[in-house]
């Protein structure tokens, strides 16, 4: 798959479901969160359908989103199965880790090639004011356990949105080494909540940790599927690296499209464009029809975000992130 500016498209992120066990301030509310009716959401089939019929078309990787995935009943079924489709090279999920202890095994039997935890502190207050929960030591314990186990890669992501000491990004690095993993730092997209925050630059980022450890090198070898730009860090085995789409723009390579948790087939994270397919999935069309529709929609896919700009624009995403899936 190719869109009109000759990006090649092969890495589709699907959020599941957008119900979730936490509440993060930059993503969701408090309350009044409207969950989308069960009868709206992606049945296990409908995505499994779409995701054959762009396999054929040249999808290779999947990563499993939400909302919380691990929420959702039987969602490491729907991994097995896309494990087994001609084509799907690489399945991977990103959680907030609260479920991760109790699910680990039966991931990693699914075939899950790697797992992300999000995790943007370890100091237990902290968590709970982003997190608005009680829920670090789950999540700890699910990283001690996966790390331990080291059946397959694991990650972590932290997006600062408090500042870097109240975070205490130097303490995670310290976790990290211990485990010896990657962290990514991802920029706040000015997405749903997120436009209350601003992004922590990863300029900011980097002198804290050189001034801290020394310099950093670029690691050169590809790593992940998406846009990351990792380094190595003097004392660690485990990469650094920054998901830095406002600082230093990747739209230009950028390889994905987005299945929200009611079905759209979404071609930017910032704008409100691509196909809706569950209400057609139900219409009896071929595959080929199908097919037609969600390649007219990555044809058109924009040629770059423009967080950046202050103005809002008319056709910006209306969903959240946990609709999204980030
Ligand atoms: N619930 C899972 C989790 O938290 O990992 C998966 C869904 S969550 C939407 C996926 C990722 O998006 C998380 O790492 C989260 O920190 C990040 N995220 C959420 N809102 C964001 C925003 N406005 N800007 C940047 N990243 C965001
Ligand atoms: Fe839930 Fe993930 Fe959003 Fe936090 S970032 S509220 S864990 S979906």
């Amino acid at each position: 798959m190719t869109d009109n500016q000759g990006r090649t498209i092969d890495y589709l992120r699907i959020s599941v479901t957008d119900r979730c066990n936490l509440r993060c301030v930059y993503c969701m509310p408090e309350e009044g969160m409207e969950n989308i009716p069960h009868d709206r959401i992606m049945t296990y089939d409908e995505i499994l359908r779409v995701c054959r019929i762009l396999a054929e078309h040249g999808l290779k990787k999947i990563k499993i989103t939400g909302g919380e995935p691990l929420v959702r009943k039987n969602v490491v079924w729907l991994i097995k199965e896309l494990k087994k489709i001609s084509g799907i090279t690489n399945v991977t999920i990103t959680t907030n880790g609260v479920l991760l202890t109790e699910q680990y095994e039966a991931l990693v039997e699914a075939g899950i090639d790697a797992i992300t935890v999000s995790l943007d502190t370890l100091d237990a207050e902290v968590y709970r004011q982003i997190t608005r929960r009680d829920e670090l030591s789950r999540v700890l314990e699910g990283i001690r356990l996966a790390a331990e186990q080291g059946k397959v890669r694991l990650k972590i992501n932290c997006v600062p949105v408090l500042g870097t000491e109240k975070q205490g990004i130097l303490e995670l690095m310290e976790y990290i080494r211990k485990y010896d993993i990657d962290l990514r730092f991802i920029e706040m997209m000015p997405i749903g909540l997120g436009r209350q925050f601003h992004f922590v630059s990863e300029d900011i980022l980097r002198k804290l940790i050189e001034d801290t450890y020394g310099e950093m090198t670029l690691y050169c070898e590809k790593r992940g599927n998406g846009p990351c730009r990792y380094y190595d860090v003097p004392g660690f085995t485990g990469k650094i690296g920054f998901i830095s789409a406002i600082s230093h723009k990747f739209c230009h390579e950028c390889n994905r499209v987005r299945l929200t948790a009611d079905g759209f087939l979404k071609t930017c994270l910032q704008y409100d464009c691509g196909v809706a397919l569950k209400s057609v999935l139900s219409e009896g069309f071929s595959d080929e029809t199908l097919w037609k529709m969600m390649e007219e929609a990555i044809r058109q896919k924009p040629k770059a975000h423009h967080f950046e700009e202050e103005k809002k624009a008319a056709e910006d995403e209306a969903r959240g992130m946990s609709q999204i899936g980030g």
